[in-house]
């Protein structure tokens, strides 16, 4: 089984759509990781245009259509996807293979309630909706993956953690040997936290992650260590560095919306073959 190539993501536009993307993973992989913005949906208003969430107060029938417009912008159709029902927890749905009977299980637990899914078939994509939460998605070396949500309350109950060792043991490799993708999300010099909540990122994680003032959190500091200390190789930690509520034209920011927003997304998919 090879190595994989060091993560890197750069802006490319697939199928109309800007996205951030690893194009040597798909190449070697034929792991296709995408982390999307705004631009290139159906949604109007303050869901214009991608949004990608379906609880969020928009029209269903635009949602559904920006995420088959999504996965046929990434060569998609032909794959299941799997949208779980997202609950600030730690729970993770695990997708082992593509038939019907799996398939169906998974959707069933997802919808109950998972902030990851952990996929080891081909054809299976796993899609996660944020707006300031942290999207993380995990690469192994045999193709299997898995895309997490981590929120604050997420990122201290160590989903990103959680998530490497699962993928991991599936794959039957250590977490050194995984790829992971920090995708677009609330920056630190927007997310200001009250004095509990930073005293528990400080306890987690060191206070490497609480900025001096005392209030500013990093949560892409906070991944860094959890996934660290799960012993991911801190050179394949790849992080978008794009703060979404410094951007609210490109990304969607519940903090800088008001809380009246749509979700982009962290996608992840292998292909067939
Ligand atoms: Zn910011």
């Amino acid at each position: 089984m090879a190595e994989l190539p060091l993560p890197s993501l750069a802006l490319r536009e697939l199928g109309g759509i800007p996205l951030l993307t690893d194009d040597a993973l798909a190449r070697t992989a034929g792991v296709r990781v995408a982390f999307t913005g705004r631009a290139g949906g159906v949604s109007a208003g303050a869901y214009a245009a991608l949004n990608l969430g379906s609880h969020v107060g928009d029209d269903l029938a635009a949602v559904e259509e920006n995420r088959r417009v999504l996965m046929a912008a990434l060569g998609l159709e032909g794959s299941a996807l799997l949208v779980p029902s997202q609950v600030h927890g730690t729970d993770l749905v695990s997708v082992p293979s593509a038939d019907a009977a799996a398939l169906k299980q998974a959707r069933a637990e997802a919808a109950e309630g998972a902030d990851g899914i952990v996929v080891g078939a081909p054809s299976v994509a796993a899609l996660l909706c944020f707006a300031d939460c942290a999207p993380v998605v995990l690469v192994a070396p045999d193709g299997r993956f898995a895309v997490a949500h981590a929120g604050w309350r997420g990122c201290v109950a160590g989903i990103a953690a959680k998530a490497a060792r699962v993928l991991a043991a599936d794959a039957g490799v250590p977490t050194s040997q995984l790829n992971a993708y920090v995708g677009p999300h609330i920056g630190p010099c927007c997310f200001e936290v009250g004095d509990d909540v930073a005293a528990r990122f400080a306890a987690a994680f060191g206070t490497g992650c609480v900025a001096e003032d005392g209030v500013h959190v990093s949560l892409a500091r906070a991944l860094a260590a959890d996934l660290a200390a799960a012993g991911v190789d801190p050179a394949r930690v790849c992080e978008a560095g794009v703060c979404t509520r410094c951007h609210p034209d490109e990304y969607f920011s519940y903090r800088a919306s008001g809380g009246v927003c749509g979700r982009h997304g962290a996608l992840a998919c292998r292909l067939e073959g």
